[in-house]
């Protein structure tokens, strides 16, 4: 008899180990069936380890058939975005550049989960080094929203978001600079969260915007999100920018009350550009928010319109740094049959990146200029530190932000390829929790029906995210509030 593993949480796993109802090597197994089947269809892993994994869930079953209490992933299938560093495992950044490349080591946050007893199945697609909101900058093709195969999962962790949406996984690791973790989430109908940044050691995580990037987790439930949370957080002194607050017991947490918390709604957020249904589905989640006792309130947000503009400064020029290291010497990728030390460097980069990179490496090189540096990167930096004022200023009256993920449900793939900067707003919402350090979550918030169209031929339902943001390191908050949200709000 074959496990049916695809709609399970964390808890589904252990009250199978616990009961003996199945051994983690048979929700191994079981896992990878679900894999093989499903992803021909929306390419969301790149590389499987299922010998890894199968090695860990032997363990497991050893611990239990010992009698030792579960671990707190004990048996639990999860996938790991492809910039995060696993050990003897390809690490591709879905670059051409690193596609031939072996980690040597492993990121903090993979050791900890596999430490906490997961099971790591494999590396998720994205778009090449995280640059992108809809996994079409993917060297290795795009990833199919498992919602309508016409559309994409969004970006860059669309293949993380993908996979848990599709069951392949019950959760996986994913990384945010600037909604990577929110937007797809949004997109695929999952919980995407963000942490605060320096909650989650970032040793390992290959860098796109070191002042940006952050590691975060995907699952079905806020519940999941938060044990995943509570196994990577915390200080780690190979990542000096991570942060020794303790971490609380989120899961303890969940059901404390949220009656009487203050919910400020940015009016920005709900200006031009958003879809009518988008705004349609984040009112009614508004109104649930209402249900359970909060109360909320109309805030502003007033440096929120250049937030895009100054993101795509800092987090191109911090690009154009971090990825000077890809010269064909050190690592992956090298061009053949060249003259020169300059050729190998040039040659190799251009064979090896792809246009969207290349692209921001050029943006960021200029920005940081001699004679550009103050007029964009210098000033960016500003506007930076006012947009993290704006949110300093609300939380002094509220304890928690409510807002839209993206301005738009999931669109089709190729619908914005050919135009970067309309591609770039559809960050709008979302950046500016990066820019800010503080932490958020995109939990599902229902969903729009879409006609059927050329290519797809059924009606289809794109599922959307409500993004709620919190002060820096409240996390249990954070969890709190979307946990008992999507209680209230049932499942569809
Ligand atoms: N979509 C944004 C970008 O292209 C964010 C990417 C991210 O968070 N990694 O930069």
């Amino acid at each position: 008899m074959s496990l049916e593993v695809s709609r399970w949480t964390i808890d589904d796993v252990h009250e199978a180990l616990r009961s003996r109802r199945a051994t983690a090597q048979e929700i191994c197994a079981a896992t990878f069936a679900r894999i093989a089947q499903e992803n021909p269809k929306n390419n969301a892993l790149l590389t499987l380890t299922e010998d890894r994994a199968m090695a860990r869930a032997k363990e497991i079953d050893g611990q239990v058939a010992a009698g030792h209490p579960l671990l707190p992933l004990a048996g639990v299938p999860i996938a790991v975005k492809d910039v995060i560093l696993t050990e003897g495992v390809r690490t591709t950044c879905a670059s051409k550049i690193l596609g031939n490349f072996t980690a040597p080591y492993s990121a903090t946050a993979v050791e900890r989960i596999e430490a906490a007893g997961a099971l790591v199945v494999g590396k998720a697609n994205c778009d090449e080094f995280a640059m992108g909101s809809s996994n079409e900058n993917s060297a290795f093709g795009p990833v199919r929203n498992p919602h309508d195969p016409e559309r994409v999962p969004g970006g860059s962790s669309g293949g993380s978001a993908a996979a848990v949406a599709a069951g392949m996984c019950v959760a996986a690791l994913g990384s945010d600079t600037g909604g990577s973790i929110r937007q797809p989430a949004s997109f695929c109908g999952v919980v995407g969260v963000l942490p605060t940044y320096g909650r989650v050691s970032r040793y390992g995580l290959v860098a796109y915007a070191s002042s940006l990037d952050h590691i975060g987790p995907f699952a079905r439930s806020v519940k999941d999100s938060a044990t995943v949370l509570a196994v990577i957080a915390g200080r780690d002194p190979l990542d000096s920018t991570s942060v020794a607050v303790p971490v609380p017991d989120y899961v303890a947490e969940l059901n404390k009350p949220v009656k009487g918390f203050k919910v400020g709604v940015p009016r920005e957020y709900f200006a031009a550009g958003i879809s009518p249904e988008v705004r349609a589905r984040v009112e009614s989640g508004l109104a649930v928010l209402r249900e359970l006792g909060c109360e909320t309130v109309d805030i502003t947000l007033p440096h929120t319109e250049y937030a895009i503009a100054c993101y795509y400064i800092i987090a191109t020029a911090e690009a154009s740094a971090n990825l000077a290291r890809y010269d064909g010497v050190r690592y992956g990728y090298r061009a053949p049959e060249v003259a020169s030390l300059s050729e190998l460097y040039r040659r190799t980069r251009d064979q090896g990146f792809g246009t969207e990179v290349k692209r921001r490496i050029m943006l960021g090189t200029y920005v940081l200029s001699a004679g550009y540096y103050d007029a964009y990167y210098r000033k960016a930096q500003k506007v930076r530190t006012l947009v993290a004022r704006d949110f300093d200023r609300a939380f002094e009256t509220v304890d928690a932000i409510a807002t839209p993920v993206a301005p738009t449900p999931a669109f089709r793939i190729g619908e914005k390829t050919a135009d970067p900067l309309e591609m770039y707003l559809s960050d709008i919402y979302t950046i500016t929790g990066n820019l800010a350090g503080i932490p958020g979550i995109s939990v599902p918030c229902g969903s729009v029906p879409v006609p059927a169209s050329n290519g797809s031929s059924e009606a289809r339902n794109l599922p959307v995210g409500l993004q709620l943001l919190t002060r820096h390191f409240d996390e249990a908050r954070l969890f709190r509030l979307a946990h008992q949200f999507e209680k209230a709000r049932g499942q569809e």
